[in-house]
């Protein structure tokens, strides 16, 4: 048996046989058609919106890869009004999305209470909708506090499930081991929780992937979101290549098979650095687009990369957008809260 079948079968491989899968350079068709002929036995071909509400760009941390980071002082820092979330929100639900996305930097003008107030908000007026939050590392008490106020689920990426590789995509002020504390903490007050890492970012090593395919098995999580690193031109990384859109279609596949049932998005960045990176993503078994519903005028700040697409669309056209690329390789947009769907058999 070959290791893709393997794979397909224990949902699991030793560690030298992933190094190989994540090392070749070869095409690997099998491994990509595995991927989505797993996703379709579990979500059929359905794939699940995500209006993402890029609502501020502040940002307290200073991580080396991303263009918001406070010590960018180009960045032109703005903040959303909850006006401009729930209208964001309201364009969104005409448009068929049933779940929103905020994130944003860690930026302290929202405290917990603002959160609350706005999650409670959006609850009220959309109680058919999950709300997904992703405002990154706080105390267990806040966590609880926006769950008690209807937050429904939580992105967190690990970034980095080795502590070395970490150290190096951050200063000395942020930990792995917070990052994963917050994941647990997330999880056991009841959230659906999401991880996940950049490919190619900065020193990573193949082994170091393998760690972090370790750490996802560990943390269990509902989602997880990988996309390529790409650099911004006014951080620490500036001159460093990016990911590379092979080896991220490769990981989403492997992500499938090991997780059958995870919610698996096909990122901005990944479309950011091939025009068809996002249906790729699709084919090899992503189930979950993120398109932005943020306001025209916000989106050229928030800029995470170089050359993020869609920064001069509207949401209206981001919505019919997405349902084209979706339904041109085979799969279809569908009007659903989109919960992960544990416990179906895949064999
Ligand atoms: N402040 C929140 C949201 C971060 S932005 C938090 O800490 O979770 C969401 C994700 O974008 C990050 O987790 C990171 O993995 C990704 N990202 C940041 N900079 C990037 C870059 N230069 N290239 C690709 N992805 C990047």
């Amino acid at each position: 048996m070959d290791i893709v079948d393997y794979l397909v079968n224990e949902k699991n491989l030793p560690d030298e046989d992933l190094l190989k899968l994540i090392q070749t350079d070869s095409f690997d068709e099998k491994l990509y058609l595995s991927g989505d002929s797993i996703r379709r036995k579990i979500y059929g071909n359905s794939v699940y919106i995500r209006g993402l509400v890029e609502f501020t760009n502040y940002c307290k941390n200073n991580c080396y890869y991303c263009g918001i980071r406070c010590s960018n002082t180009k960045a032109i820092r703005y903040r959303m009004t909850t006006e401009e979330i729930l209208s964001a929100c309201d364009r969104g639900h005409q448009m068929g999305f049933r779940t929103f996305v905020l994130q944003g930097g860690e930026d302290p003008y929202f405290t917990d209470d603002r959160i609350c107030q706005i999650v409670s908000e959006i609850k009220a007026k959309y109680p058919d909708c999950a709300v997904t939050l992703s405002i990154g590392e706080k105390s267990k008490e806040s966590y609880k506090a926006y769950f008690d106020a209807g937050a429904d689920r939580y992105l967190l990426r690990h970034e980095s499930a080795s502590d070395e590789h970490y150290k190096k995509l951050h200063p000395d002020d942020m930990v792995l081991a917070n990052r994963k504390r917050c994941l647990f903490d997330l999880k056991e007050i009841g959230y659906q929780v999401g991880a996940g890492f950049m490919v190619g970012s900065p020193f990573q090593t193949a082994e170091d992937i393998v760690r972090d395919l370790r750490f996802l098995q560990e943390l269990d999580p509902d989602m997880i979101g990988i996309g390529p690193f790409i650099s911004h031109k006014e951080t620490v990384f500036s001159d460093y290549e990016n990911g590379s859109l092979e080896l991220t279609l490769r990981l989403i596949a492997i992500l499938r098979l090991m997780f059958p049932h995870a919610l698996i998005p096909a990122t901005t960045a990944l479309g950011t650095i091939h025009p068809l990176g996002r249906e790729y993503g699709l084919k090899a078994g992503a189930n979950v687009m993120m398109p932005n519903l943020s306001p025209k005028e916000v989106r050229e700040k928030y800029l995470l990369y170089d050359n993020k697409i869609c920064v001069n669309e509207d949401s209206s056209e981001c919505g019919d957008c997405t349902r084209r690329r979706v339904s041109s390789v085979g799969y279809q947009v569908v009007t659903d809260i989109g919960n992960v769907k544990r416990n179906i058999e895949t064999y």
